[in-house]
C-alpha cells in the first residue's frame, strides 16, 4: 500500500510500505478515506520529537472503513464506517476503566522508553514515534487499529468525513481543554493559539458557557476563523502587549481560565527572548519552548486555571512556578480521552451545534502529503488544516 512516512527532518514522502495485518484478536484493519495533518505532526517533522525512525508511517487522525476484523472484534463488521481515537487504549486497565484512555497501561510495547523521558508511560499513539509505541500511522491506505473492539465509533447516518474525521483528535482535545477549565456563567476564556485545536477549545468554551472567549495568535488568518466561527476576540500578540491588553479586557484581573493550544514550538514577538529558547532548545538543554504556556501562567486571574493541551514532549526552562503556586492557579493537561469523548460531541455534530468541518482551508489527496506539508508547516495559502482523501 501507499502511505506517508517520515524520513529524516523536514522530509516526507509517499512510499510503497507492507500492508497491515491482523496480529492479535482484538484488531482490525481499516481502508483509510480521509486522513488529516496534526500540527502535532510538525514537531515531528520538525524533528523535535525523539525515537523517530527513517520510514514510519505517520498520521493520527483518520476514518475509513472496516475491512478485516480479528476474532474477538464483535462490535464491528466488515463494511463499517468508523472514525479511529489517535491514543491506543485497551478499555479494561485501572486507567481505562477510569476513562483515561491517553494513558492507557497496556498499549504502548515500549513502555520502557517513555519512562525514560516521563517516569511512567502514557498510551501509544498511532505514527508518533516508537517511545510511544512505533504503531504505523493513519496517512496511508490502510492501518491496524489495535483494540478496534474499544476504540472507533461508527458512523451510521450520512454525516460527511470531514464532519466527523476530526473527532479522531483536534475537536475532542479542543472540547478536553475546555472542559478542563470548569467553566462558571460569566467566564472568560483566553485561548493561545488559534489553530484548529484552539478553534475546537473556543468553540467549545462556548458550548459549555463561557461569556466570552479571546484568541491569541500572530496570523490574521487563524484569528478570523476563530472570530467568525466562535465569535472569540483576538489579539494579534506581534502587535500588542499580551498581558497589558488581557488585564485591560477583563477589568485587571485577568482571564478565569486560560488554555494552552500552543505546545512546546511556540514563538515569541521578541526576537532575543526567542533566540534564547530556540539555542537552548537546539544544543538540548530544553526540548520545548515554552512561550505561551509562561504567558498563560502570567495572565490567568488569581485561583484561576490554565489548561494544557498543545503538546510538549520533554523539559521547559524557567517555568514561573512562584506565581502558579502564590496565587492558587491550578494547572490541568494531558493528551485527550478522546474514547471518552466521542459519542457525546457525535451527537453534538448530529444535532447542528457544530460543524467541525470550519476548520479545513485545504483538501488534497494522500499522494500530496510532502506538499501538504510544506504548506502547513509555513502556513502559505494561509492554511488552517489540510484533509487528504485517499
Ligand atoms: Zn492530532
Ligand atoms: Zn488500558
Amino acid at each position: 500500500m501507499r502511505a506517508n512516512c517520515w524520513m529524516g527532518r523536514n522530509t516526507v514522502e509517499v512510499r510503497e510500505v507492507p500492508d497491515p495485518q491482523i496480529m492479535n484478536d482484538r484488531d482490525a484493519v481499516v481502508r483509510i478515506t480521509s486522513t488529516s495533518i496534526c500540527g502535532s505532526d510538525l514537531h515531528l517533522y520538525d524533528g523535535y520529537i525523539p525515537t523517530m525512525k527513517k520510514g514510519d508511517v505517520l498520521g493520527h487522525e483518520f476514518m475509513g472503513e472496516v475491512v478485516e476484523v480479528g476474532r474477538e472484534v464483535r462490535n464491528l463488521r466488515i463494511g463499517d464506517r468508523v472514525v479511529v481515537p489517535f491514543p491506543i487504549a485497551c478499555g479494561h486497565c485501572v486507567a481505562c476503566e477510569r476513562g483515561f484512555f491517553s494513558v492507557c497501561e497496556n498499549s504502548n510495547p515500549n513502555a520502557g522508553l517513555a519512562e525514560m523521558v516521563m517516569g511512567h508511560s502514557p498510551a501509544g499513539i498511532y505514527g508518533y514515534s516508537h517511545m510511544l509505541g512505533g504503531f504505523a500511522g493513519g496517512q496511508a491506505e490502510y492501518a491496524r487499529v489495535p483494540f478496534a473492539d474499544i476504540g472507533p465509533i461508527k458512523i451510521e447516518d450520512d454525516l460527511r468525513d470531514e464532519q466527523v474525521l476530526f473527532l479522531s483528535d483536534v475537536f475532542p482535545t479542543g472540547y478536553m481543554g475546555a472542559e478542563m477549565c470548569d467553566i462558571q456563567r460569566g467566564d472568560i476564556i483566553a485561548v493561545w493559539g488559534a489553530g484548529p485545536v484552539g478553534q475546537f477549545a473556543m468553540a467549545s468554551a462556548r458550548m459549555l458557557g463561557a461569556e466570552r472567549v479571546i484568541a491569541i495568535d500572530r496570523y490574521p488568518q487563524r484569528l478570523r476563523i476563530a472570530q467568525e466561527n466562535t465569535g472569540a476576540e483576538v489579539i494579534n500578540y506581534e502587535q500588542v502587549d499580551v498581558l497589558e491588553v488581557l488585564r485591560d479586557m477583563t477589568a485587571g484581573r485577568g482571564p478565569d481560565a486560560c488554555i494552552d493550544a500552543v505546545g512546546s514550538e511556540s514563538h515569541h514577538p521578541s526576537s532575543a527572548i526567542n533566540a534564547y529558547d530556540r539555542g537552548k532548545q537546539a544544543v538540548r538543554l530544553e526540548t520545548d519552548r515554552p512561550h505561551a504556556l509562561r504567558e498563560a501562567v502570567l495572565s490567568c486571574r488569581n485561583a484561576g486555571i490554565v489548561s494544557v493541551i498543545g503538546a510538549y514532549g520533554g523539559f521547559i526552562d524557567k517555568f514561573p512556578m512562584g506565581s502558579l503556586m502564590n496565587r492558587s492557579l491550578t494547572l490541568r493537561s494531558g493528551q485527550c480521552h478522546v474514547q471518552r469523548y466521542l459519542r457525546p460531541l457525535l451527537d453534538r455534530i448530529r444535532r447542528g451545534e457544530i460543524d467541525p468541518s470550519f476548520v479545513i482551508t485545504h483538501r488534497m489527496r494522500l499522494d500530496e502529503a510532502p506538499k501538504a506539508y510544506e504548506i502547513f508547516k509555513n502556513k502559505q495559502q494561509d492554511c488552517n488544516k489540510v484533509v487528504l482523501s485517499v
